[in-house]
Parts: C-alpha cells; structure tokens; sequence
C-alpha cells in the first residue's frame, strides 16, 4: 500500500500535516527516511516510523463498548448521539460499524469492528450465536413463562405469526410487592425488540435492558458506561 494511506490509516494526524511530515523528512521505512508519500510499502513486514514512533498497521479492529443509553446503535444519525460519537478521534477514522444493534434505552455489550466477515459470522441466522440479557421487568409474568420460551414464544400478531426459537429464560429474583422480577433471558436470534417482545407476551414489561454477552463474549464488569476496550486477535 502507498505510505501516505498506509499513515492516514494508522496515525492520528490530519492528511495535510501527514504530507508535511513526510516532506519534511520525519517519517522513515525501516529506517531510511523516504520524502516521497506514494512510495509503496509492506503493511506486514516493514517498519514505518514518525520521529522515531513506530506505526503498527492493523487492517481490522475489534472494541468491546458497554452501550450507555441515549445512543444509537448506528454510524450516523441526524437525530440522536452514536456509538460510533463515543470513540476517540484515531478510532473514529477506522471505518468501524457496530455488530448488530441494542436499542436506544438498552445498555450493555456492543462490539464494534470494521472487519465485514467477523460481523456476519456473529450476525447471521444461521449461525445462531447466543445472547444473554439481564433484564428488570414490571409486571407478573406467567407461571410457565420458562417453559414457553423454552417451547420458543410467537412475538407475532394472528396475521403474521413470528416465532421465537428456544430460548433459556431464569428467574433472578421476584418481588410480589412491587410486582417486579430481575431475569436472564438468553436468547439466539435478533429479531426486533426481540426481548422486550417476548416479556410482553409472558405478561411483563421490560424497564431497563443490558446485554450481558454475545457468543463467546462476555462485557467486561470493569468497562464503565460509555467506555470501550480493544480486543486482541
Ligand atoms: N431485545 C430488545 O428488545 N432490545 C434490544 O436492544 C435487544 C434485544
């Protein structure tokens, strides 16, 4: 790839001051300063520095973001703030997309890449990778609300029937008083506002949801709302 790509991917500076550093000899290729950005280099192999700071090309990336609410789930939106508002300058300019969406009042696991292939392995339907939620839920749910999700719920209406595959419903904790119960409900599908769909049907009303993992992976408790962390390969 060109040296002057290969550094817009990788270094935090804009373009034009890239353009300048290379002119002024600042940047080198496995030590030989080279002033001419169309140079092509090997992403892999060689060794490209600015000053002395050695640049490491990573094609994709891999964050794990704990999803605070009030923020959508999209790279761009007219209306409301985006995960993708919440990375830092350097990570904004990766051409990183969320992998699937949580809706704007649930917090929780989102993991954010820009590696298409990664993205539909955990997506697709027929791969059926598993997510857990932790869930609050207003309302006293059926008695054999953990046997009909296990038997998989229709979230449908009479016309369109939509029938949810099994899913592991546990009870937490219920509170008889305030007609309250904490859940786990894991789930292996994304249909639309699949979970809060699925505790209406069983005679609840979602309050607050946060996913708690996707597949083999789990949010890290020490992630705070709105922080994210990279993940290694
Ligand atoms: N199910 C929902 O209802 N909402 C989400 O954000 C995720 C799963």
């Amino acid at each position: 790839m060109r040296l002057d790509k290969f550094l817009s991917e990788t270094a935090t500076e804009s373009r034009s001051e890239l353009k300048k550093m290379i002119k002024k000899g600042w940047v080198k290729v496995n030590g030989e300063i080279i002033k001419d950005p169309s140079v092509h280099i090997d992403e892999n192999s060689d060794e490209i520095s600015i000053n002395g700071k050695v640049f490491e090309y990573r094609k994709f990336v891999y964050y794990m973001l704990n999803k605070p609410q009030g923020v959508v789930s999209a790279t761009k939106d007219n209306l409301h703030k985006t995960v993708i508002d919440l990375l830092n300058d350097e990570d904004k300019k990766k051409g990183i997309f969320p992998v699937g969406r949580l809706d704007i009042d649930t917090e929780g696991l989102l993991i954010l890449t820009n590696d298409g292939e990664f993205s539909h392995n955990l997506l697709a339907p027929n791969k059926h990778v598993s997510k857990k939620y932790y869930a609050k839920v207003e309302g006293k749910l059926v008695s054999d609300a953990v046997e009909k999700c296990k038997q998989g719920i229709d979230i449908g209406t009479e016309e369109e029937p939509e029938v949810c595959k099994s899913a592991e419903l546990e009870i937490i904790s219920v509170d008889e008083g305030r007609s309250t119960t904490e859940i786990y409900l894991t789930i292996s599908e994304g249909k639309f506002h699949q979970v809060k769909r699925m505790i209406k049907k069983l005679g609840g009303e979602v309050v607050y949801l946060k996913r708690l993992s996707m597949g083999k992976y789990e949010l890290d408790d020490n992630l705070k709302l709105g922080d994210y962390k990279e993940l290694d390969k």
